[in-house]
């Protein structure tokens, strides 16, 4: 493992103990073999003045909801060393009382909450002290010997303790353990399937600890020959139904739409298609805080995905009550990933956010896995171990807090003609409300338009069957499935009328406006059956309801488009897909209206831009984001109970009151 330690950039943070802590905590936290998504922590102990010009033993210590490799001195909360010493004495306490008392500690009550590990990090009398959830050392530790090849590998240099929940017990057990220690000849604590602590009076030093004994543990892994995890599988049309039942079988199971990534990578295809698959993705969880993320055990799909997801329900519900003491509140029932046959591996997850988050767990854990196996058998802690920290009290007090959801969570939707004008607004309105959305364009500009997790860009041409099917495909295996289309991409010919109107003209127009409408519909409706309040919006016109002159290809056309909207709203309403049309009028803040159209435009009716641009009953002007709205509001629950409805964006024109 690198050492990242730097010199020159270390050099900013030598002018306090907690900048040089914020330093190589962020070391640390670059490092995803050793933290992963605020895992792992770190403290310093250190003297601060007080108001009254007193001074104080200080131990900062990581807060919680921050994040290692980001972490500011802010991120840090200060609390009393002398009172987290005395509270690690006590002989017992419960760990909601420990919460209360490690907030009670802190010298400022604007600070995060210190973390759950906080009084070991006081119990342990060196300066800095660092703690990660090690891959290397954690895989070696899940194993049928683990703790023997630890202590082959380290011998006294570390001290190794058996796995005991984290909290006020694991505080515990490093103190009564370490009572007759001499921490001068200690490099480290193992704490088998959990992590490593290393520590020291410097901070470059319990770094560099850190990284070597996390290096020895992967150059014995190094000599071990890992499992096969290349695969490949070509999918099938039949694929993408599957996984968006799937998906709808998780979010009933959770009792929200979920999204659901379809890994397809060599490594994920290679690990679902091992022969013990189905014993080895069941054993459990690489550290047993990743089952917060996680859950315990993967599903196990195969040829009827919806079904397995359901027994996967089934067998949790079980495992709930095998478990619970009768007072615990059970947890959703929906799997949160799933390997799925020589397919590759299913994410399940409420938004994109935390899809990553599994999703690189689940990396780290398809590695850390086959190395078990080949290290005498992957071995995870016992079902009972796991079942205590997902159903530990402090998790629990969480439920009773009301969880804060966006119109949009777990939803996903599809607009395409994105790169521009209001196709581009829908997406950032639908992005902002929680929904993962995909852009489709026939620009490539669209690939790299929206920097955000959430909102993924694909080239498609929607005059092309082949070009739509492939981009819906795409949707599906990135996301599980389509709940929203809105249908907008299109073109606004110049002005043509009909004497010289030509066929290819017409058919161009025709073609883009309307026949490509229909070919995106047809291709989502598949998937929007299977969807969460599903509903098609078209981006029709206001020259549907009040045409003009020159302009008779694209009126039909958008016409056309609307009619068709109409019987779609009756075909599809047994299926719960509503089908509305918006018609904007005058929306002149997309590419085709440079300032000099504008103003000829505005010039041939003997007005000036801005009149022109606010010709209307409110006299207001009409933007692409004023249509965004629209769209995402029709797509909401305002709109839960309507079908088939055309809706203006105008401003209010007479032709159409
Ligand atoms: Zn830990």
């Amino acid at each position: 493992m690198k050492n990242l330690w730097n010199d020159k950039d270390a050099e900013p943070f030598t002018h306090s103990d907690l900048a040089l802590r914020v330093y190589t905590s962020r070391l640390l936290g670059q490092n995803e073999n050793l933290v992963l998504h605020g895992g792992g922590n770190t403290s310093v102990k250190t003297i601060v003045t007080d108001i009254f010009g007193d001074k104080e033993e200080i131990l900062y210590v990581k807060g919680s909801g921050w994040d290692l490799k980001t972490i500011e001195e802010a991120g840090f909360s200060p609390t009393r060393l002398d009172v987290i010493r005395r509270l690690g004495q006590l002989s017992a306490m419960t760990d909601m009382e420990m919460t209360r008392e490690l907030a009670a500690s802190m010298i400022d009550p604007g600070a995060p909450s210190p973390s759950v590990e906080t009084i070991l990090h006081g119990l342990i009398p060196l300066k800095y002290v660092d703690h990660s959830h090690t891959d290397a050392v954690v895989a070696i530790s899940n194993t049928l010997n683990g703790a023997d090849l630890l202590k082959q590998i380290y011998a006294d240099r570390v001290l190794i303790l058996p796995y005991v929940m984290p909290g006020f017990k694991l505080a515990k057990q490093v103190y009564e353990a370490t009572r007759n220690t001499d921490w001068r000849t200690l490099e480290g604590i193992i704490l088998l399937h959990h992590g490593l602590f290393t520590f020291h009076g410097d901070a470059k030093t319990s770094y560099d600890n850190m990284i070597n004994l996390v290096s020895e543990a992967e150059e014995y892994l190094k000599s071990v020959k890992a499992l096969s995890t290349e695969g490949e599988y070509e999918a099938v049309d039949e694929d993408y139904l599957k996984l968006a039942k799937a998906r709808k079988a998780a979010s009933n199971l959770f009792g929200y739409a979920m999204l659901a990534n379809w890994k397809r990578d060599q490594f994920s295809i290679g690990y679902s298609s091992l022969d013990k698959i189905e014993d080895i993705a069941t054993r459990g969880p690489v550290t047993p805080d990743h089952t917060l993320q996680t859950k315990r055990i993967a599903a196990i799909l195969s040829e009827s995905p919806a079904a397995e997801v359901d027994s996967f329900g089934e067998k949790y519900q079980h495992y709930f009550d095998s478990n619970t003491d009768g007072n615990l509140v059970c947890l959703d029932t929906a799997p949160r990933f799933a390997v799925w046959k020589n397919k590759g591996c299913i994410v399940f997850a409420p938004n994109v956010k935390r899809s990553k988050v599994i999703s690189d767990i689940l990396d780290h854990t398809i590695i850390a896995v086959q190395c078990g196996e080949v290290l005498g058998g992957w071995q995870a802690l016992p079902e009972k171990d796991i079942f205590e920290i997902e159903y530990w009290e402090l998790e629990q007090a969480k439920l009773k807090l009301v969880p804060k959801r966006n119109e949009f969570d777990g939803k996903v939707v599809l607009v395409t003609g994105a790169a521009s004008g209001i196709g581009k607004a829908c997406v950032e309105a639908f992005s902002s409300k929680g929904a993962a959305v995909v852009a489709l364009d026939i620009n490539p500009e669209v690939e790299k338009l929206f920097d955000r997790e959430d909102t993924r860009g694909i080239v498609c041409d929607i005059t092309s069957d082949d070009s739509i099917r492939d981009a819906v495909h795409s949707v599906v295996a990135s996301f599980g499935g389509v709940d929203v289309l809105v249908s907008n991409a299109g073109s606004f010919p110049a002005s043509t009328r009909l004497e010289q109107m030509e066929s290819e003209f017409l058919r161009e127009t025709m073609q883009l406006n309307f026949n490509a409408h229909v070919g995106v519909m047809r291709a989502c409706v598949p998937f929007l059956k299977l969807g969460f309040d599903p509903s098609i919006i078209l981006m029709a016109s206001k020259n549907v309801p009040a045409p003009g002159p020159g302009a008779g290809a694209y009126s039909a056309a958008k016409s056309a488009l609307t009619q068709m909207g109409r019987v779609a709203a009756m075909e599809l309403g047994e299926e719960g897909i509503r089908v509305n049309m918006v018609h904007p009028n005058a929306v002149f803040d997309t590419g085709i209206w440079t300032q000099e159209v504008l103003q000829k435009r505005a010039a041939s009716y003997g007005l000036s831009v801005d009149e022109y641009k606010t010709n209307n009953l409110l006299g207001a002007e009409i933007t692409s984001v004023d249509v965004a709205e629209m769209v995402v509001t029709m797509a909401g629950k305002s709109f839960a109970k309507t079908t088939g409805a055309q809706v203006p964006v105008d401003g209010g024109n007479d032709r159409v009151v």
